[in-house]
């Protein structure tokens, strides 16, 4: 910039303005600055930083660190917009918005303040001290004794723009705003030890260890009566390339505003789509009015995130929103679920008799650990010793296995593309009546059977109804019919309104399916009941005139096909699972006539009932079904689908029951969870003998 006789004064004189202008922008109020400042000293390395403010940051905001300090040769033009030490090549430029803007905070800092470094690298024999004003280093750094680390000084902000000083409150509005920022920033960095002072005063308002956890952080600076209702909560989608993890209240806690911590790639950011998912699904577990505490570091693949580039709008967008936060609620939903149950779990886990479901890890590993009796050692692994390889027929065996290899297990991808054809975009349920109902389904449900289902290890199918899995050193047998439909009833109820959909092409007719169900002798039609023609009438008017709400809470759709009243789509509730379909007409017609339309709860919960029944694993049909699928086969030579509803039972039926179902508690004495044997008490028979 030219000298003093320049025609350029003027234009030198606007530039001024405008960096102010726009620093003023960035930088709207201290806390702005120390978010920037501490990203800063979190980039260089440090595990201390200590801020001092006076009057809100607004006389004074300093921040100290020990991190790699700042190379006296760059002190020049540290302050410089556009000048950074953290992109280094082109392709770094491609993860820019990672960190929304680059290289703006400092020269931002010192268009709007009075800035200075005092800095120390660790081969510097001493530090410096540098000021800053508009952009430029003011004289030359002078040498000066210092610690290895930064302290920036940030005095009298906005003494230069009155407007923006004006629009500045109060000291203590201001202070509180920094004490938010830090007290984030320092749950969120559990390596780092955070303090948080004003001058003149002896008292700490934010004070961290640098060995503490993020538990212990959120203990000390939000309570400790949140952090005992606090379950972790881990959540990843491959496909979109996202991780999170967190803490999340159990629905034991509420608040009236919500508390939300949020880093995306380590950055404090917001996003008031995930945070209105967030509330939704807590809405039917907390109190009306009620808000939860969540802490959510999320990483998501930087090319996927734009952070916005400006520094001081925090709201973010992400690649894939939509999906990814569909995903993320129902991985919340089914946390919530059994939030309960994991409590009871953990504390169960203390007792003896459980803890050894720990031990086959540490068998080898540890010796001060107990030895574990014979007795009392349990196989883990469900990969080896199923049942099926006790069966005689070796060949039989060796074709299934490959079959189950090349299948693996049912993945995401898989349903995300094919069986679903519809994708809602996840709905908030706020009927009364639907939470209720999955109020009535909680209170009903068994802590001990949920831990005892999220802890299986299956064993093997004896039938269609019946399968063994072991607890523990206990041996079940398990009805999964029964419990199939209790896991259809709640799928049912979690994702009411967010249903997808299975077509059935070619679309069956109301009226053939209902009059094929009378025939069925399990109908039970008998001639008083009326003319067959006039019921099946009745059924296809009775479901067709709720047609709307059916599609819309359950995604059963009807519709005209030639002019005929039509059955185009059924619910898909559990990926890689189709009901028995050949119990379809059955399924129309209790439809038609067990479910109480003109109730609302009794409307959803016949539905539900009803379609749970459906779903769940036939076994009467089901056998005979599977028999004439195996003389079939026999036919053939080919072992295969006979196979499939085992498979399709083993892999997608009880991976589910494992990961959400909420056994009834009826289920511990009505026989359908049977202990059938306790490995401790067999030794005693042999003890005997
Ligand atoms: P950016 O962080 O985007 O690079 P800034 O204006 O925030 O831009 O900082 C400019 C440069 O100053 C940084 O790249 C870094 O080299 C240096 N710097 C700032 N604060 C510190 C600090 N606390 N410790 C070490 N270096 C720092
Ligand atoms: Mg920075």
């Amino acid at each position: 910039m030219g000298s003093k006789s320049d025609p350029g004064v003027i234009k030198k004189l606007d530039e001024v303005v405008v960096n102010r202008i726009a620093a003023g922008e960035v930088i709207q109020r201290p806390a702005n600055a120390l978010k920037e400042m501490l990203e800063n000293s979190l980039d260089a390395k440090s595990n201390q930083i200590t801020v001092t403010v006076k009057s809100g940051g607004l006389k004074m905001l300093q921040i100290s660190d020990n991190g790699t300090g700042i190379r006296q040769e760059d002190l020049g033009i540290v302050a410089e917009r556009f000048t950074t030490s953290k992109l280094r090549d082109f392709k770094d430029l491609s993860n820019i918005a990672t960190y929304g803007f680059r290289g703006e905070a400092l020269a931002s800092i010192s268009h709007v303040a009075r800035l200075s470094i005092l800095t120390k690298t660790r081969d510097s024999k001493c530090g410096y001290k540098a000021e800053y004003s508009d952009g430029k280093l003011l004289g030359t750094p002078k040498p000066m004794a210092a610690n290895q680390g930064t302290t920036i000084t940030v005095e009298d902000l906005f003494f230069n723009v009155p407007n923006r000083l004006a629009a500045l409150r109060s000291g203590a509005e201001e202070f509180n705003k920094i004490s938010e920022v830090m007290t984030r920033y320092a749950v969120h960095n559990s390596g780092v030890g955070f303090t948080l002072k004003k001058a003149g005063e002896t008292g700490v308002t934010v004070k961290t260890q640098v060995n503490n956890s993020i538990l212990d952080n959120i203990r000390l600076l939000y309570g400790p009566t949140v952090a005992k209702e606090l379950i972790e909560f881990d959540f990843e989608n491959e496909r979109y390339k996202v991780k999170s993890k967190g803490y999340i209240s159990n629905v034991n806690y509420s608040v009236k505003k919500m508390v939300f911590l949020l880093f995306i790639n380590h950055r404090l950011v917001e996003s008031s789509a995930l945070k209105k998912s967030i509330e939704g699904v807590y809405a039917s577990y907390l109190p009306k009015g009620m808000s939860p505490f969540v802490y959510l570091s999320l990483e998501i693949h930087p090319n996927n995130v734009d952070v916005n580039v400006h520094p001081t709008k925090h709201e973010v967008f992400f690649l894939n929103q939509d999906a990814i936060i569909e995903k993320f609620q129902s991985a919340l939903e089914q946390k919530l679920l059994n939030s309960n149950a994991s409590r009871t779990f953990y504390t169960e886990r203390l007792l003896p008799e459980t803890k050894i479901s720990k031990l086959d890890i540490q068998i080898s590993s540890s010796s001060d650990k107990p030895a574990i009796a014979a007795k009392d050692m349990i196989r883990t692994s469900s990969t080896d010793q199923k049942l099926d390889k006790f069966f005689t027929s070796t060949s039989s065996v060796q074709t299934s296995g490959t079959v189950l290899d090349s299948r693996n297990t049912p993945s995401e991808e898989k349903s995300g593309s094919g069986s679903k054809c519809s994708m809602p975009e996840m709905r908030e349920c706020k009927l009364s009546s639907v939470r209720t109902l999955r109020k009535e389904l909680q209170a009903e449900s068994s802590n001990t059977g949920r831990d005892i289902f999220a802890n299986h290890t299956f064993v093997g199918c004896v039938s269609r109804k019946l399968a063994l899995f072991q607890h523990t050193t206990k041996l079940y047998l398990v009805n999964t019919t029964n419990f199939s439909q209790q896991l259809f009833t709640q799928i049912l109820l979690r994702d009411f309104g967010n249903i997808g959909v299975m077509k059935l092409n070619p679309a069956p007719s109301l009226n053939t399916l209902a009059k094929l169900a009378l025939d069925h002798p399990e109908a039970g039609w008998s001639p008083q009941d009326g003319d067959k023609q006039e019921l099946a009438d009745f059924v296809t008017t009775t479901l067709f005139q709720y047609r709307e709400m059916l599609d819309d809470y359950f995604s059963l759709q009807m519709d005209y096909r030639d002019g005929v009243e039509c059955l185009v789509g059924i619910p898909l509730l559990l990926d890689d699972y189709c009901p028995w379909l050949a119990g379809l007409p059955l399924f129309v017609l209790r439809l038609a006539t067990e479910v109480d339309y003109q109730d609302e709860i009794e409307c959803f919960r016949g539905f539900i009932r009803e379609t749970a029944r459906f779903y769940s694993v036939s076994s009467t049909e089901g056998a005979r079904m599977d028999l004439a699928q195996h003389q079939d086969e026999k036919g053939e030579g080919d072992s295969d689908t006979s196979e499939e509803w085992r498979f399709t039972i083993e892999h997608v039926l009880y991976p589910a029951f494992k990961k959400f179902l909420m056994p009834s508690q009826s289920c511990l004495t009505d026989r359908s969870l049977l202990q059938i044997a306790n490995l401790p008490d067999l030794y005693k028979v042999f003890e005997r003998c």
